[in-house]
């Protein structure tokens, strides 16, 4: 499989030739990774086709022969995990030692999880109170919802669909997915672990292609659930138009990194680092503000500045590289807007800010007020913006004053204090003491207000993919 340099649309257990070609670079360097042919509307047709005709007899098979294809899928995760971590290196430019992990904790262990998640799922029996008679049960159990239409994004191109697609099958739902243009070639040997891992045909299609091909598909009507994941203005297109569809949105972020008076600065300059440099800052769960109490700032700062200055930049295939550059243009573009109009408003770039090609300096930027464009917007940069902060109620009213509402991370000494902020923080996690871009793959994953809606992960996943079914049984 390791041969496979050209991505092709794979529908109903082929992987078809889609015509023309347009080559896949490396962010890194320009040189080519292989070719793409992409997907149009008209195999759009034929995918959702396939998936609806695959999902009864998928859905009506023995569990665990569903379990056993699970794992069937885990083990050649595991065993072609190098191959997988070396091309999404390539293709998005996320540092070598991302991409393990992105393979290693996350994407092959989605199999795992799916199995185990999918043979505890369980129903509930309710007494009835209609009528005040007691010869009636309430069964409810959950029916899989049908055909998936799934579209995902580059920065985590295998894990964040092998969610979606591990839940979906394990619980007789098919899939029909559209991956990055930006990561074509990962998510097409995706698509093929699950052919040689035996899965029949048309339970998973892929096609590869662009914004079209993701309309086509969520506004397809015979897809019952859209999960997507990506940034979000795209997801309040996609609501539109998928209006009556079951939906799972996990969109942008704008997390802020709290700092307060009696934290521990050590540790917190090691969660900013993570929070605003991992993947080059391209995580919908970067801190992308960092709030820091007025009187430990300069403190802070000092530190932030040294450790950011350690951080090795360059090739991402490099075993020892920290950070590598940005995936694409528009990150890029994005990311020099939002610091040029900081500095214009008075912010003050003390580290960094320069850009060659797509490597982006890893940046840090004081001064910077809540009104600004990098504070109210998210960056998905390599970025750390400083405001202060004279007070916890300041703290809170700035960490909430924002559309987005995914993570959230506060650093002190005193735990009740960080369980007072938890609670005030309106964002779908919040972490004391830890880093923003910390997640566990059991815990449910989501945002509140313009950061999406429903959760992801375990059990919450196996809610959003299924359809709740009741049925009465009168007794007598
Ligand atoms: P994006 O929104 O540009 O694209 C995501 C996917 O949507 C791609 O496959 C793209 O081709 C497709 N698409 C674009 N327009 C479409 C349309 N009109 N209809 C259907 N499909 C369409 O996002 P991206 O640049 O790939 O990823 C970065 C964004 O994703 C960031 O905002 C980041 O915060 C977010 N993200 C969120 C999570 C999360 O779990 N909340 C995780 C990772 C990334």
């Amino acid at each position: 499989m390791s041969d496979l340099l050209v991505a092709r649309p794979y529908i109903d257990g082929r992987f078809q030739d889609a015509g023309t070609s347009r080559p896949v670079t490396s962010p890194f360097d320009g040189r080519k990774v292989g070719e793409v042919q992409e997907a149009d509307t008209s195999h759009v047709q034929v995918a959702v086709e396939a998936a609806r005709r695959a999902q009864r007899e998928w859905a009506a098979l023995p569990v665990l022969d569903r379990v056993d294809l699970l794992y069937r899928g885990l083990e050649l995760c595991r065993q072609r995990n190098d191959m997988f971590a070396e091309m999404i290196t390539k293709e998005v430019g996320k540092t070598i030692r991302e991409s393990r992990e992105e393979m290693v904790e996350y994407a092959c262990d989605h199999f795992r999880r799916a199995a185990e998640d999918v043979l505890r799922y369980r129903g509930q029996v309710l007494p009835t109170t209609q009528e005040r008679t007691s010869s009636k049960r309430i069964l409810v159990t959950h029916r899989p919802a049908g055909v998936v239409g799934l579209v995902t994004p580059w920065n985590f191109p295998v894990d964040i669909a092998a969610i979606t697609i591990t839940y979906a099958l394990a619980v007789g739902d098919t899939v029909v997915w559209k991956p990055s243009p930006y990561a074509p070639l990962s998510c097409a040997m995706f698509a093929e672990l699950l052919d040689d891992a035996g899965f029949p045909a048309g339970v998973l299609n892929m096609l590869t292609g662009d914004a079209g091909v993701g309309q086509a598909l969520v506004s397809h009507p015979d897809v019952d659930v859209v999960s997507f994941t990506g940034s979000t203005g795209v997801g309040a297109t996609i609501a539109r138009t998928a209006a009556l569809k079951n939906l799972m949105l996990e969109l942008g972020g704008n997390g802020p990194l709290v700092v307060l008076d009696d934290a521990d600065l050590d540790r917190a300059v090691a969660a900013t680092i993570t929070g605003c440099y991992y993947l080059a800052g391209q995580c919908c769960t970067a801190a992308e503000r960092i709030l820091v109490h007025r009187s430990v700032a300069d403190d802070f700062i000092e530190r932030l500045v040294a450790a950011t200055r350690a951080l090795k930049v360059g090739d991402p295939l490099d075993e020892d590289t920290d950070m590598g550059p940005v995936c694409n243009a528009a990150v890029l573009d994005k990311c020099v807007a939002h610091i040029r109009q900081a500095e214009e408003r008075g912010a003050k770039v003390v580290l960094g800010g320069n850009a060659e090609g797509l490597m982006h300096e890893p940046t840090v930027l004081t001064g910077v007020t809540p009104d600004m464009e990098i504070a109210r917007e998210e960056t998905f940069g390599p970025v750390a913006p400083v405001l202060t902060f004279g007070d916890d109620d300041e703290a809170v009213a700035v960490g909430n004053g924002t559309r987005y509402g995914l993570t959230a991370a506060v650093f002190t000494r005193d735990l009740a204090r960080g369980w007072r902020f938890a609670e005030r923080l309106d964002h779908g996690t919040v972490l004391v003491n830890e880093t923003t871009n910390y997640w566990d793959q059991l815990a449910p994953f989501g945002g509140s207000k313009q950061s999406g809606s429903g959760r992801e992960l375990a059990t919450w996943m196996l809610d959003a993919l299924t359809e709740i079914k009741q049925i009465v049984l009168e007794l007598t």
